[in-house]
């Protein structure tokens, strides 16, 4: 490895550096640039945005449009700390920003946004575009392998090329660390900016995957990938009640994912790691209380001659073997058994299937990280860390994390906005007054 020495080298041409070209690092890029900074953005990656890419099954829901009050409910662990975010560019902005660079959005249940084409592809592709429009130089294959300091303030990147190996160091007024999470660590996302921020006095909220599937005991082999629409799940931490989702959940081979799992997924990987008993309970019939489902099964249990017929009328087939083997009933058996007990027993299946949580998924599969960089070392006005002059932070590197809707996303294209704002007053100092 060689490195170019900065010795007697001329001024360095960048106002602000932006390590990690994914939606937090493009529009902090993007912004910077925009208010005059000379800004180069590096990608250790072949291209940029991997992750944003591959988001909301490929067609990326990018943000929401519910209130700014409902979107903070869905956002820990302090909802507050983004305000200023918001205020400087949300969800009309993130929109009227694509429409201006081709990619029409259109707005699905629950107020969430995805590209007009559903295409995630046509996001990344226009927010490059728009970077490079803004006069960003994207350098891409560029491995940040540490952030330098000198004197409290930020002074230069030491930063690995490939595929040559060849180290440089690039020195800059102002650096953005937009470096993303620790999941799906094929995009690039490795949780390099965790160890930037460590490495230079920052504190780091404890990391754990989050919207993540969940492993359970048991689990029901022959259930394996069916998928289950308006049911409602149940989460119980050391025998009390937390909290309850309705909606769409799958059975998986090590236990339950999908939709209400995700959002539940939070508390639970909190609570494994607290040691505490997780539980979780699906009932499968959320539409009809205790007396009108045993009413309704009454009914059915009268019209039928079998066991399988009534369970056949109630469930998916994969589920109907679980219940029979659970209340010992072969699919022959006569209606009559199903008397009082029997009945209680089935009613308390069909409204509390219960699982015992013994883990979840792992970083490759979580869609976010949960922890991060500390709010408390970082300014929500500016971004900028309270620790080291001139270096700031952006998008899921920071102690921030949302539900599934679109909030992770304008989230990271919140923060960047406002990130690179504040970097380019900062590097401009009285020239971006003139602006
Ligand atoms: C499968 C999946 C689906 C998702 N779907 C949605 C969705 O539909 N809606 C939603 O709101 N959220 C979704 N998310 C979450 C969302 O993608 C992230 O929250 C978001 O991408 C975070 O943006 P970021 O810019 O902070 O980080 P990232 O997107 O992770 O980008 C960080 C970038 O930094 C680069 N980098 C890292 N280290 C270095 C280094 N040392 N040097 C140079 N470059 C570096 C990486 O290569 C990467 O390109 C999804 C996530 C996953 C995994």
């Amino acid at each position: 490895m060689t490195m170019k020495s900065s010795e007697g080298a001329k001024p360095s041409p960048w106002d602000v550096v932006v390590i990690g070209a994914g939606p937090a690092g493009l529009l902090a890029a993007g912004r910077a640039a925009m208010l005059g900074a000379r800004v180069l953005l590096l990608e250790k990656m072949e291209k940029p945005a991997r992750k944003l890419r591959i988001t909301g099954k490929g067609r990326a829901n990018i943000t929401n449009m519910k209130p700014l009050e409902e979107h903070l409910k869905e956002i820990h662990p302090e909802p507050r700390f983004l305000r200023q975010a918001f205020q400087a560019f949300f969800n009309h902005d993130l929109v009227a920003l694509l429409l201006e660079h081709g990619v029409e959005t259109k707005t699905e249940r629950g107020e969430r946004v995805f590209p007009a084409s559903d295409r995630a592809w046509d996001v990344a592709e226009a927010l490059v575009a728009w970077a490079k429009a803004q006069g960003v130089t994207i350098t891409r294959h560029a491995k940040v392998e540490s952030v330098m300091i000198e004197e409290g303030a930020f002074a230069g990147l030491l930063v690995t090329r490939m595929p040559s190996g060849l180290s440089e160091k690039i020195e800059a007024r102002c650096a953005i660390v937009a470096t993303g999470g620790k999941s799906y660590p094929a995009t690039g996302s490795t949780g390099d900016g965790f160890h930037f921020a460590e490495t230079t006095g920052h504190r780091i909220a404890a990391l754990r995957p989050s919207l993540v599937s969940i492993e359970t005991r048991p689990v029901y082999e022959s259930t394996t990938g069916l998928n289950l629409k308006n049911v409602q799940l149940t989460l119980w931490i050391d025998g009390k009640k937390h909290s309850s989702e309705f909606g769409e959940a799958d059975f998986t081979a090590k236990g339950l994912g999908g939709p209400i799992v995700l959002r539940l997924s939070r508390k639970i990987v909190h609570a494994l790691a607290a040691g505490q008993k997780v539980e979780v309970t699906l009932d499968l019939k959320p539409a009809l209380d205790l007396p009108k489902l045993d009413a309704r099964l009454l009914r059915d249990t009268e019209s039928s001659n079998t066991c399988g017929q009534v369970l056949r009328a109630l469930l998916p087939s994969q589920l109907v073997e679980v219940f029979s083997r659970t209340l010992g009933l072969t699919h022959a058996a006569p209606t009559a058994l199903l008397k009082a007990p029997m009945r209680k027993q089935l009613l308390t299946l069909l409204k509390e299937l219960r699982f015992e949580v013994t883990g979840h998924g792992s970083w490759e599969e979580a869609i976010v990280t949960a922890g991060g960089v500390s709010l408390k070392d970082i300014d929500p006005r500016t971004m900028g860390s309270k620790k080291i002059e001139n270096l700031y932070f952006a998008g899921e590197v920071m102690d921030l994390d949302a539900n599934t809707g679109g909030y992770n996303l304008q989230i990271a294209f919140s923060t960047g906005w406002l990130a690179g704002e504040a970097a380019a007053k900062k590097a401009l100092g009285a020239s971006f007054r003139q602006l």
